[in-house]
């Protein structure tokens, strides 16, 4: 009698007043991570870019409220992406040109409409470089964005891949160690790059989060600075106080070693560099011990396992005709892709590994590429839950692609074995938890955010279904995923 009651009185109150930016979704099947199973019939209705109301009765609602009807539909919580890099253009070179400045402003256009095309409603992106999540934000639609500061240490990685001159001005919170002789770069003082103070700096810009790079140097190289393991955990008691989580890049045995003793939150990550093991076939016996640490720390790891095929995919003769990159790439810049200029970073790792067998550098790419997933199936089956985050673009290379590179992140998933309802939950509440955000993202419950999206097929019963996308509603407001595509005019 009472539901009953309170069934009656909900009619009325959304039957009031139609409010712009109301939506009413009819009919449909809720996908949502925190229900055992999905739940058909369902109607929910949308106001002030929230959700306001879930029924299995028709709902109500002036005359004049926008309807979308969700017959035959699956509607998802929009997906989150824990680890992009979004002021980085895939592949291009870093000139001061026309044509580049074009291409640039392209991809600055395009990108938070790639990420919606692939159903990607939240980002988070680990750095922290204002100009370009001003230019970001700027964008009439985009995903919601968050971000971490990014910690280096003094002249260690990445900030050695930007020039001394510029550095600083990219990386402001570096961290310096007493026994680093480098001299500091003028106008700074050691004072102001303890851990405390660099925490300080980086909770008053806004982020959620800390950085940390545990790199020594790519493959078995060692040559960079590493902040020492009391450091690390002095920027973890000072992140942790003023409410911060603490990421630490690191994807080798050794540096993920390094990350667990120094106490990280999230390892930003998946463990594919074995160092001198042999990775043939199965899991050495240090990679399981390592997991199990993980486990038992209960540390959060980002997969990245696109990282290595996106290297791949340069030696790849199919990537660029993949139809796919005209829904995600302006024109001009896949335009770009296929010049001889566009294939600097190809030459690069050609030169690094001294060989000009793309065919092998692919394989090679390929196999490390399998021990991450073997790695993560691995820490799967020993009951860690999954987090959704591709890394795009972990490199200068145009393999990966705003957007696809989320969707074949959750491909590569799929192959590593982590059965689909994990990478759902991985895409949506486990993301959303771990980044403090589930108040307002990761089901579809009453209240949070109304960032969703409506599918023609079930994800739940294909990987591939993620691409089988109808409308993404963003805020509130629903627009057919076509719209999103680079081949649309915006
Ligand atoms: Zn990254």
């Amino acid at each position: 009698m009472f539901a009953r009651l309170c069934f009656t009185l909900t009619v009325l109150l959304f039957a009031l007043a139609a409010h712009a930016g109301d939506l009413l979704i009819e009919n449909i099947t809720l996908l949502s991570p925190e229900r055992s199973a999905p739940v058909g019939h369902q109607h929910v209705l949308i106001r002030g870019g929230r959700i306001a109301a879930i029924s299995a009765q028709p709902i109500a609602v002036a005359s004049g409220t926008a309807k979308l009807d969700g017959s035959g539909k699956y509607l998802s919580p929009g997906l989150m992406d824990s680890h992009v890099h979004i002021s980085s253009v895939p592949g291009l070179v870093d000139e001061d040109s026309a044509e580049v400045r074009a291409l640039r402003k392209a991809f600055i256009r395009q990108q938070p409409r790639s990420y919606l095309y692939h159903g990607v409603t939240q980002l988070l992106d680990p750095s922290n470089y204002l100009p370009a999540i001003n230019a970001f934000n700027a964008q009439p639609q985009k995903p919601d964005l968050f971000r971490c500061g990014a910690v280096p240490v003094l002249n260690g990685y990445p900030s050695v891949f930007v020039s001394a001159e510029h550095r600083h001005q990219h990386m402001p919170n570096f961290l310096h160690e007493p026994a680093n002789t480098d001299p500091l770069p003028t106008g700074t003082h050691a004072e102001q790059h303890t851990p405390e103070a660099v925490v300080a700096e980086v909770k008053a810009s806004g982020a959620l989060c800390i950085k940390l790079f545990i790199e020594d140097g790519f493959g078995d190289a060692s040559i960079w600075p590493l902040a020492r393991i009391e450091t690390l955990r002095r920027v973890r008691e000072a992140a942790h106080r003023e409410g911060l989580l603490v990421l630490g890049h690191a994807n080798a045995l050794d540096m993920q070693q390094h990350a667990v003793e120094a106490g990280v939150d999230v390892i930003a990550h998946g463990l594919w560099n074995w160092t001198s093991i042999d990775g043939t076939e199965g899991l050495p016996t240090p990679i399981a011990a390592l997991n199990q640490r993980i486990r038992e720390k209960n540390i959060a790891v980002q997969p990245t396992l696109r990282v290595l095929p996106g290297l791949a995919a340069l030696f790849d003769a199919n990537t660029l005709s993949d139809p796919a990159y005209t829904r995600v790439v302006p024109p001009a810049l896949l335009n770009w892709y296929r010049t001889p200029a566009a294939q600097w970073f190809k030459q690069e790792l050609k030169s690094e590994v001294g060989s000009d067998d793309e065919q092998r550098i692919y394989r090679r790419q390929m196999r490390i590429a399998d021990q991450a997933m073997r790695a993560l199936r691995d820490l799967y089956e020993r009951g860690h839950s999954m987090l959704l985050a591709s890394d795009t673009p972990s490199s200068p290379t145009y393999g990966n692609q705003p957007g696809y590179n989320t969707f074949q992140e959750m491909q590569l998933m799929a192959v590593a074995g982590i059965p689909l309802q994990e990478i759902f939950r991985a895409a949506t509440i486990n993301n959303a938890r771990q980044f403090g955000l589930e108040k307002d993202y990761g089901t579809i419950e009453v209240g949070k955010i109304a960032n969703l999206l409506v599918l023609n097929a079930n994800p739940l019963a294909s990987v591939e279904h993620w691409n089988a996308i109808d409308q993404i509603v963003l805020h509130g407001i629903a627009t057919p995923r076509a719209q999103f595509s680079a081949m649309a005019t915006p």
